[in-house]
């Protein structure tokens, strides 16, 4: 009856409480997935059932036709926490994506620059047509011809590519941090000279954040960790803690592009998903999300048969020695959730509640795991830390 798009494994889950969640035959599970970095919060959390209980009763939906004053606090919050002058609230990170990109074309038209936006090879940004084809992946792409023109691609932290391609566009748009592209942190020098270049020549810098927002690095945006100050961020996955809800961020100059009718999404910002917004910019601690992360990654770096931990907060990507994929089957089955982002990746994104004593749970499990499918040598290699 579905749509046979997705590898599914065969487990349902009935219920969650904090980092844990509870399949139907009653076994337990750690979620270092949390719902691919969604479930920030974690499961249940009390603040976020209570905010979403409480606007249920009052308020699900109005439309963007009148005033929601639970748009404008969570609005209001996000800028001032992201550092950003302006918010339009979608449902998606495709979505927000596309605001960015309707934003660079509006500013193209109106500096007479190229409308081209220079993105990334083994970039994700969406599953829309248009972010599709922006996407650096032929994977995602392949029978989606013809995709939409528009996009210059270079090779990710290739500064002198993304340059000579910029000359042909008004814009950059990439991750700070490629998630789905197997946890690929931007070199901090790449992501400064492209930011000068940008402003020396009147273009944008455009961050799509949906993964790496909303604290998940241990900053509100991966953005603060390099200094940087983009033209517009995407940022939706951990924003709802698990309601559906996205946003594009944009300085005034380019949100004052997006005039009246010319943009729009008809759940966008309901006061439903900004009572869930609003209660997950309460309840994030990055300080939690920096400490925990660092232990995290310390723990995992002395695991024989992990070759290297990279990423910030709580957005790790665990190069593997062995191929990832049984690695991650195997700990589903000893009941620790984490995805095989790519051949020898395991990604893990956990609730940013996430405590050293769930971490110390987790890594018993990864480590279980892991030894009977790496070599001797590379136990006997290893650095050994308890
Ligand atoms: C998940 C993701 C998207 C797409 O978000 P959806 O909510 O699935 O549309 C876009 N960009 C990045 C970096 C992502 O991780």
């Amino acid at each position: 009856m579905l749509f046979a798009n997705y590898k599914r494994a065969d487990v349902c889950f009935e219920r969650g409480e904090g980092v844990w969640l509870y399949d139907t035959t009653g076994q337990r599970y750690l979620d270092f997935l949390g719902g691919i970095a969604v479930s920030s919060l974690g499961h249940a959390h009390p603040a976020l059932v209570k905010a979403i209980q409480e606007q249920a009763g009052k308020l699900l939906h109005v439309s963007n036709l009148y005033r929601i004053p639970e748009q404008e606090a969570a609005g209001w919050t996000l800028a001032q926490l992201c550092r950003m002058d302006r918010v339009f609230f979608c449902n998606s990170g495709a979505e927000a994506n596309e605001c960015l990109l309707k934003m660079a074309r509006r500013y193209a038209a109106q500096k007479g620059l190229p409308a081209d936006v220079v993105v990334f090879e083994n970039s994700f940004h969406g599953r829309t047509l248009a972010t599709t084809s922006a996407t650096g992946n032929p994977k995602y792409q392949e029978g989606y011809q013809p995709l939409l023109p528009g996009f210059r691609f270079a090779p990710y932290n290739d500064l002198p590519a993304a340059l000579a391609a910029l000359e042909h566009g008004c814009a950059v748009l990439l991750e700070p941090i490629q998630g789905e592209g197997g946890v690929v942190p931007a070199d901090p020098a790449f992501l400064w000279e492209l930011q000068s270049a940008c402003r020396a020549a009147g273009k944008l810098l455009l961050l799509d954040e949906v993964q790496t927002g909303v604290g998940r690095t241990g900053e509100w945006l991966a953005a603060h960790h390099y200094g940087l100050e983009p033209d517009a961020v995407a940022v939706a996955k951990g924003l709802g803690g698990g309601v559906p809800v996205g946003a594009a961020l944009a300085r005034e100059k380019l949100a004052s592009l997006i005039t009246p009718g010319s943009h729009g999404t008809t759940f966008g910002g309901n006061p439903l998903a900004m009572a869930a917004v609003l209660a997950v910019l309460e309840n994030v601690d990055l300080e939690r999300v920096r400490v925990v992360g660092a232990y995290l990654k310390e723990r995992l770096e002395c695991i024989p048969g992990v070759r290297e931990v990279r990423g910030h907060g709580l957005l790790l990507g665990v190069e593997l020695e062995v191929p990832a994929g049984p690695v991650a089957d195997a700990c589903l089955s000893a009941g620790l959730l984490v995805n095989a982002v790519r051949p020898n990746t395991l990604r893990l994104a956990p609730p940013l509640i996430l405590t050293r004593q769930e971490v110390d749970h987790g890594m018993k499990i990864i480590k279980d795991c892991l030894c009977p499918q790496t070599t001797s040598a590379a136990v006997a290699n290893a650095p050994s830390c308890n």
